[in-house]
């Protein structure tokens, strides 16, 4: 899809945005600007201070369903791109303006939550509700969400739906999909559409899956409505394992979910992973981590088929109150964010992730293909400090890989996202895809995935652009993101 092309001039977009949403909702200033012009984590150039793409004409804060609907209805009439923007959160590019003159439309200030219905177990809030104060209000009332990326001290829930999240509870409470019990959105034009909440119904094809997903470039949610659960910590339980092959770790996991069961947490960790997270007792063998909750009962009844499982497949047991500590130390604030950033300038290094899908058969495989095409393919092998994997959210039918790694930077820091990041995620993808995987589990297509999602969908991708032509006729909701950019 060519991207749209607004015929006015940067101040005279600034202009109508101020009129429209009072001057206090409008940032025009420059280093804003820079910084929302790439996704704010992991961007190499930005952290150099490098910003080479287009940079935004202004970073507007509606703080209401009817002014996102005056922007992009403003935005559709006069052809400016919009770049969605909660948490800041993203990975994949979804955030990168690469057009001229677009505007960042941030939902951070629409933070109300607007009701938690301990009776029907749904809470409504604000696109702009961080996860994190959601699930402090709700825990108050003995309650969860049940989702809990490792983004959640900063993740908003906007950005949440809008990129398909997963939580580290996946297992047993789903992904995002599965949490959505309706939402409101509004299109471009500035039509609002409400899903409303019903427990389930077969009117037709479930509507809340054009908008979930969507990253910005069908719609810009709004509100949210997420199903609550009984939070009952008390009856946690953590187990971690040994496991002499990677394949023999996921085996494992595939039996115990297969078999019925439902941990919360579910993992298998390569050694070249493990070592990053478990030094202390990893012994260079793969670590599997599981943890069982919910009820007394259920719990009890899933920790002794895990206890059970392992036993009988010979997997010597680690020691479970390291596995909760590690566990609880494993979300990102600002602060590891910081960290990170600081430790890329002073070493000139920086860790990356691509995560993909596949079924139980394929899995061990996928595993090996990507690591020794990496090692024997990837012309700056030597400069690898780290590549490795775990799988982190497993189903009936598969489970996902997510691959690390960690470089030395031998090149300009311009150069670093060709020379390193783009070649390495380019192999994973190809693997996951040859062995009939998805490319993308949950950090979504973003723009750096977009040159595979035709192949991604095969003879369904004409639905998918079928959406955008319908939904986003001129084209200016994140313009590159999911659909290619035309040249
Ligand atoms: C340290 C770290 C850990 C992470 N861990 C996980 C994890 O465990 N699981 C996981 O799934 N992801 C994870 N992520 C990725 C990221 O946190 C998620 O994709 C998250 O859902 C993004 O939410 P956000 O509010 O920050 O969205 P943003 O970064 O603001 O936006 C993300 C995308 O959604 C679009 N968008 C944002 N708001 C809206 C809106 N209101 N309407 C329409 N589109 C919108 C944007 O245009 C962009 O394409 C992690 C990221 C980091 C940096």
């Amino acid at each position: 899809m060519a991207p749209s092309r607004s015929p006015l001039t940067r101040q005279s977009i600034v202009d109508a945005m101020t009129r429209l949403l009072g001057p206090v909702a409008v940032d025009s200033r420059d280093e804003q600007l820079r910084q929302a012009s790439v996704d704010r984590f992991r961007k190499y150039t930005a952290v150099h201070g490098i910003y080479d793409g287009p940079i935004p004409a202004a970073i507007v804060y509606p703080s209401s369903t009817a002014e996102v609907a005056a922007v992009l209805r403003f935005a559709e009439q006069n052809l400016v791109n919009i770049v969605p923007r909660t948490g800041g959160t993203a990975t994949e590019g979804g955030l990168e303006t690469v057009v001229e003159d677009s505007l960042v439309v941030d939902g951070s200030r629409m933070d109300a939550i607007l009701s938690v219905d301990p009776v029907n177990m749904m809470a409504t809030a604000q696109c702009g509700v961080g996860l994190q104060q959601l699930e402090d209000t709700v825990r108050a009332q003995g309650l969860t969400t049940g989702h809990s990326p490792q983004s959640k001290p900063l993740a908003q829930l906007g950005g949440l739906v809008a990129t398909r999240s997963i939580g580290q509870f996946s297992t047993l409470y789903g992904g995002i999909e599965d949490l959505v019990v309706g939402l409101e959105a509004v299109f471009p034009g500035g039509r609002a559409a409400r899903i409303k909440n019903v427990p389930r119904r077969a009117a037709g094809p479930d509507i809340r899956h054009i908008v979930i997903g969507s990253e910005g470039a069908l719609c810009f949610v709004t509100e949210v409505t997420v199903k609550l659960f009984r939070y009952q910590p008390e009856n946690n339980r953590y187990f971690g394992f040994l496991s002499e092959e990677f394949a023999d770790g996921v085996d494992a996991v595939r039996e115990l979910i297969t078999a019925g069961y439902r941990p919360s947490v579910c993992r298998v960790y390569s050694p070249e992973d493990a070592r990053q997270h478990f030094a202390g007792f990893y012994q260079g063998k793969n670590v599997v981590v599981l943890v069982a909750e919910g009820p007394e009962r259920i719990a009890a009844a899933t920790s002794a088929a895990i206890e059970d499982l392992f036993a009988a497949r010979g997997h010597e047991r680690v020691d479970a109150g390291l596995i909760r500590e590690w566990f609880e130390n494993l979300n990102w604030g600002q602060d590891k964010i910081d960290a990170e950033k600081a430790d890329m300038l002073a070493h000139s290094r920086l860790g990356y992730t691509t995560e993909v899908s596949v079924d139980w058969s394929g899995a061990a495989d996928l595993f090996v293909a990507v690591m020794s095409r990496i090692r024997g393919e990837f012309p700056r092998a030597a400069d690898l400090n780290m590549l490795g994997a775990h799988s982190s959210h497993s189903y009936q039918t598969g489970t996902n890989l997510y691959f690390v790694y960690d470089y030395e930077i031998r090149c300009s820091p311009r150069e670093e996202i060709e020379v390193y990041h783009k070649p390495l995620n380019a192999i994973i993808v190809e693997e996951a895809l040859r062995a009939g995987g998805s490319m993308v589990h949950h950090h979504g297509i973003g723009k750096y995935r977009t040159p595979w999602v035709a192949e991604e969908h095969g003879s369904a991708y004409w639905l998918l652009t079928t959406l955008k032509d319908a939904f986003d006729p001129y084209g200016i909701m994140n313009a590159g993101t999911i659909f290619p950019l035309e040249p």
